[in-house]
Order: structure tokens, then C-alpha cells, then sequence
């Protein structure tokens, strides 16, 4: 071919570097890997030394994989893994990409299928010369993450040349070797929530932080984030990187897609899951509803085919000048607080979009310890001096007394919560309360995406907090499967559950903005006997905020399309102390024990009159330099 994939110079040092026996045939980007393809990889693998060292001269990630033609043929290759492996690990499948030379192995018990300290791993590598990662069998089946897979593997070839146009792009020769500007540029999510969107530059590359949709809001000028300014140009990004899968965060990406971006978009595993559920869902409820959706499954098709998942903690280059590394938000599954190292350390910035900083049922609290950091980007949804929200002890008793009240007087309740996050965290205290008898055994109904995205919970474990971790391994209690758990499957199952006894209804979306809830919350609201308990943020100019204010009165359109007069009875009540977000203390400790100390904090991700209040109270008793940017404005950090 003539011109070489890797840099010729970079090849020879690489070259060099490595045995000659080892026989490299091939060396190439994945992305932000660098992969060497050999025709011995079992010198590379039995002296794990070469490439860590290598790793560490190049300040690269390395992958070695072996060349095409020796690795063994599939059925052979799955026969002899069967062998190797002890039969107790309980193998369900074994799935090959050819493409990235992959093999992908789902075993009950993953642990066996890796051995003591990946010995049994390596004796497979050894054996069959493909590259293989074990997962775990989820004792619930995704059908989401079975597809995704599909597609991968039906796109496999698209990926590995996209990854290399990526890998290309992120090892590229920096322009100058001086330090240059920084500038941070608000499109969206500022002195509001919803549409969280930031655009990092520098001299040398360009970065956007989320890109969210706002879900609660109907005018075009404010759903969708400002990527009209003059001096955003789609084919300059280098990366996009998402916190967490939450729509305000993910939900306008495939956008990008839509008009022509080929990016690497970068996010933990479980939040690329969730994320391409939300999005799925996003459209098929536009759809029904007769809403405009901005883009079309295709699009979602081919932001899945450019998604890079990284762990949390691992340090990647995704541009010349810039170093990703996640850590634990406790917000959802997957969540993340983004932590960017830029030049060769010269700033840090740090990105706790949506964090908890307390222990919840489902996660640890987030992380507070960073190698360095000069620039804190925090959020400020209950950054109002009135939001103190009350405990998880207290909330969980309230909501006790609430569901026996209800039940006694032969009503329902409803829940209405986002399909990601509190709605688990809402199963396991449930499933606690119905268990230590504090509420009586009552069907509990899933109504919405709750129950695929339960499902993905359970293929993440590693995700979840140790306590719950500790019950799901060990205790062999599994709180997502408890049989007072039933998923409403349509329409017909909601008017009977309207004319039944009394249950406690969980259904999306949070903040009665479409969806299954808004539907039982018509069916439900006009006897007295039912009760509604919001236990997510209510935005603003959303029906659930509306409720929430006390409304007596909606205009509603039920499923004949006919609109009526609803009116409201029921009782209504709001607990925050499920909430994924961190409270006013919450977010004032955080700032008191982060470390290092940022110089600089900025507020997203709160209404204005709360981020103006946090950030006063910041500046005051922390006195740390606060800014509170409107939407479209620009902060310059160098
Ligand atoms: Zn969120």
C-alpha cells in the first residue's frame, strides 16, 4: 500500500522495541489503543514486562492481538475453550468478532472462566489466539444489550475503520509545542436544567462535555442545545464525552450523527446501554405523541458504531493535548464525573454534572480525590438555600406512612420516575419495606422502560455499590427479582389496574412529561382515595411541576385522542431524599473535601436562582472564585 497506518517513525521505535520472534506483522489504531498484531504473540503474552515497558516509553495504551492467519478456527476455537475452562464457571455463550480478532465469553460464574490471577485466561489466548473478554451472564436478558451486540458484530468492519480514523486523529503531531489558550463555552444546561452541553478548546483541539436535550420543554429555542454559534464547526471535534445516559446529557448525540460528525464519543459501558435505551425510547414516544424528534434510529445505529467505552480509571489520550480519565459520580449506573488533563499537566479540569455525594441503596458516593485539578464544573439543582432534603431514613418512613394510608382507605399510589436510577433505587427500598413487613404485600407494577433498564442493572454489577454487590454475590438475594415486581406490557393492563385493588404504580416519565405515567396519573387523579409521590426534580413548565404547585384542574388528551377535563384529587406529596443529585450540604461538604482544591468553580445544571444563591454562599464561606455563565457565553481558563 505503500503508506504506513502508524506513523513511520513511531513503527520503527515500536519495531525496535519488541523481540524479533514475536513477529509483529501489523501495528495499528483502535481508537485510542494502539494495537500490534503478531504472529508469536506468546513471547508478547508470557513476558508481560515488553509491553507494559512499552507502554509506559510510548505513553500510549497497548493491546497485542494476534495476526489473522494464525488464530484457530471459531468451532475449533470454541471446543477447546469449552476444555480449558472448568464446567462449574457456567459458559452461556461464546461470540466471535473476526474483524477485531475478539471473542466475547458469557459465563455464569466469571471468575472461573478468568482464573487465579488470570492464569486460566492466558492459557486460552495461548491456545486459540483470539483476544477474549469474559462477562457475566445478567440473570435478567437484556434484549437491548443482546441487540447492541448484533449490531457491532453486524458492523464490525465499519468500526475498525472508524477507530483508526480515530486513533489517527488522536495521535496526531500537536501544531505547537507551546501551551497555549483554554476557553470553555456554555451551549447549554446554564442557570437552567436540561441540555446540558459545554465545548472545551484549546489551541490545539476541540471537545464537547454532554449533549443533552431538555425533555420538559416544548419550544424548539429551548429543547435542544446552542449549537448554532458561528465558531462551532462539527467537523473540527475531536471527541464527545458523555457523563452519564440521562436525555438532559445524551439525548441530542445523535444529532451530531445526523449531520455528518464521525467522531469517537467516549462513556462508561453501562452508560453507552442505557444511554442507546433512553434515546431509543426518546423517539418511539415522540413518535406516538406526533412530537418532532431530531434525529432517527439510524442515526442512534451510528453513534453506537463510534462509542469508545472506558472503566473508570483508565487514563486515555483522546486528542493531542488532552487526557480522559471517569471516576464514580453515585448519580445513575455508569455515572461519571469527567476528569481532563490538559498539555503535559499544565490544567485540570473536573465535570460533576449530575453527582451524589452520599450513599445511596445502588451506589457508592462519588469521588472526591483527584491527582490534580484547577477547575471544578458542579452542578446546583438543590444548590438552594431552601433544599435540604430530608434524609434517606426519614423519606423512606414517609413513604411508609404514605403507601399505608393509602392502602387503608383502598387507594393506589402512583411513582413517577426516571426508567434509570430512581426507579431502581425505589425497587430495592420497596422490595425492603414489603420485606421487613413495614408495608403490606401488595402487586408492585413497572410500567415504562424500568424493566430493560433493570435488566442492564443487573449485567453491571461491578457498577454497583459494594453493600448491594455484597447481598446480589453472597447473600444470593437479588433485589431487582423479587416476585411483587410485575412489568405492565400495555394499555389493556393499565384500565385494569385502574379498576383493581390497591398498588403501588412505578411508571416514567419522572416529571409526568410523557409517558406511561401521565396515562395512569388520568386514570388515577380524580378519586381521592390515590395518592402521587414525586421523588424526582420537576422541572420547570412540566406537568409534574404543575401538579406539584397544586394545580386543581388539567386539560388532558386520553388514548382515544379526545381531550378532557381532568380533575384532581388525589393526595399529592413530594420526597427528595431518593434523589441521585446532591442537596445544598451535600454539595457545600463536597467542595470542603475535594482534593486538591480547584482555584475555580463553575455552576451548571441548576435553576438560576438556585445557582446564584449556591454560588454566594461559595464565595462567601469557601471563598473560592465562582462563576455562573448564562448559555452562550465563554470562559477563558489560560
Ligand atoms: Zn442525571
Amino acid at each position: 500500500m505503500g503508506h504506513s497506518i502508524v506513523e513511520d517513525d513511531l513503527k520503527k521505535q515500536l519495531v525496535a522495541m519488541l523481540p524479533v520472534e514475536s513477529n509483529v506483522t501489523k501495528i495499528t489504531y483502535e481508537g485510542p489503543f494502539l494495537v500490534v498484531y503478531s504472529k508469536n504473540p506468546k513471547v508478547l503474552m508470557e513476558d508481560g514486562e515488553i509491553v507494559k515497558n512499552l507502554a509506559r516509553m510510548l505513553r500510549k495504551r497497548i493491546l497485542i492481538k494476534s495476526d489473522h492467519d494464525i488464530r484457530m478456527p471459531k468451532d475449533e476455537a470454541e471446543k477447546i475453550i469449552r476444555e480449558i475452562v472448568p464446567t462449574d464457571a457456567e459458559i452461556t455463550a461464546i461470540a466471535f468478532d473476526d474483524d477485531m480478532g475478539d471473542i466475547v465469553i458469557e459465563a455464569k460464574k466469571p471468575g472461573i472462566v478468568i482464573g487465579k490471577n488470570g492464569s486460566t485466561l492466558r492459557e486460552l489466548v495461548k491456545a486459540v489466539f483470539w483476544r477474549p473478554t469474559v462477562v457475566r451472564t445478567p440473570p435478567l436478558t437484556s434484549s437491548l444489550i443482546q441487540n447492541i451486540r448484533r449490531i457491532l458484530q453486524q458492523h464490525s468492519a465499519t468500526r475498525q475503520a472508524a477507530l483508526l480514523n480515530i486513533g489517527q486523529r488522536i495521535h496526531r503531531r500537536l501544531i505547537s509545542q507551546t501551551g497555549g489558550w483554554l476557553r470553555l463555552t456554555a451551549l447549554g444546561g446554564f442557570r437552567e436544567v436540561g441540555r446540558t452541553c459545554l465545548l472545551l478548546e484549546t489551541h490545539e483541539s476541540k471537545v464537547m462535555i454532554d449533549c443533552g436535550v431538555n425533555v420538559g420543554s416544548s419550544s424548539p429555542t429551548h429543547m435542544f442545545p446552542r449549537l448554532d454559534l458561528p465558531e462551532f464547526e462539527l467537523q473540527e471535534l475531536d471527541a464527545v464525552i458523555i457523563t452519564h445516559a440521562h436525555l438532559d446529557h445524551s439525548g441530542f448525540a445523535p444529532f451530531l450523527y445526523k449531520y455528518g460528525y464521525r467522531g469517537p464519543l467516549y462513556c462508561t459501558e453501562p452508560t453507552r446501554n442505557l444511554m442507546t435505551l433512553l434515546q431509543i425510547d426518546y423517539l418511539e414516544v415522540a413518535n406516538r405523541e406526533g412530537k418532532l424528534s431530531p434525529y432517527s434510529f439510524r442515526n442512534i445505529q451510528e453513534e453506537l458504531i463510534h462509542t469508545i467505552p472506558l472503566k473508570y480509571g483508565e487514563v486515555t489520550d483522546i486528542d493531542p493535548d488532552m487526557r480522559l480519565t471517569y471516576h464514580n459520580a453515585g448519580h445513575i449506573l455508569g455515572s461519571a464525573i469527567v476528569h481532563l488533563h490538559l498539555g503535559e499537566g499544565v490544567y485540570n479540569i473536573a465535570f460533576a454534572h449530575d453527582f451524589k455525594y452520599a450513599k445511596s441503596r445502588l451506589l457508592d458516593p462519588a469521588t472526591s480525590r483527584f491527582p490534580r485539578i484547577e477547575t471544578l464544573i458542579m452542578e446546583s439543582t438543590y444548590g438552594g438555600p431552601r433544599d435540604i432534603v430530608a434524609s434517606r431514613k426519614e423519606s423512606e418512613r414517609q413513604i411508609v406512612k404514605i403507601i399505608n394510608e393509602t392502602i387503608n382507605r383502598r387507594g393506589k399510589v402512583l411513582i413517577p420516575v426516571l426508567s434509570v436510577g430512581r426507579a431502581q433505587e425505589l425497587m430495592i427500598v420497596l422490595d425492603e419495606l414489603t420485606r421487613r413487613k413495614l408495608i403490606p404485600e401488595i402487586p408492585i407494577y413497572l410500567d415504562g422502560m424500568i424493566g430493560e433498564a433493570t435488566a442492564i442493572h443487573t449485567c453491571h454489577p461491578e457498577y454497583l455499590s459494594a453493600n448491594l454487590r455484597e447481598r446480589i454475590f453472597h447473600a444470593h438475594e437479588n433485589p431487582f427479582l423479587s416476585e411483587w415486581f410485575t412489568q405492565v406490557e400495555n394499555q389493556n393492563t393499565r384500565d385494569e389496574i385502574a379498576e383493581s385493588g390497591s398498588c403501588v404504580i412505578m411508571a416514567t416519565s419522572g416529571m409526568l412529561a410523557g409517558g406511561p405515567s401521565v396515562e395512569h396519573f388520568r386514570l388515577l387523579a380524580p378519586n381521592e382515595k390515590n395518592s402521587i409521590i414525586f421523588v424526582s426534580y420537576q422541572a420547570d413548565r412540566t406537568l409534574g411541576r404543575r401538579i406539584q404547585n397544586g394545580a386543581k384542574e388539567i386539560q388532558m388528551v386520553g388514548p382515544t385522542k379526545k381531550t378532557q377535563l381532568v380533575r384532581v384529587n388525589m393526595d399529592i406529596h413530594t420526597s427528595d431524599g431518593f434523589s441521585g443529585h446532591s442537596d445544598r450540604r451535600q454539595l457545600l461538604n463536597y467542595l470542603r473535601r475535594i482534593s486538591p482544591k480547584p482555584e475555580k468553580v463553575v455552576l451548571i445544571h441548576g435553576e438560576e436562582s438556585k445557582m446564584l444563591a449556591l454560588a454566594n454562599t461559595i464565595r462567601r464561606s469557601l471563598r473560592a472564585e465562582t462563576l455562573t455563565p448564562q448559555n452562550l457565553e465563554t470562559i477563558r481558563m489560560r
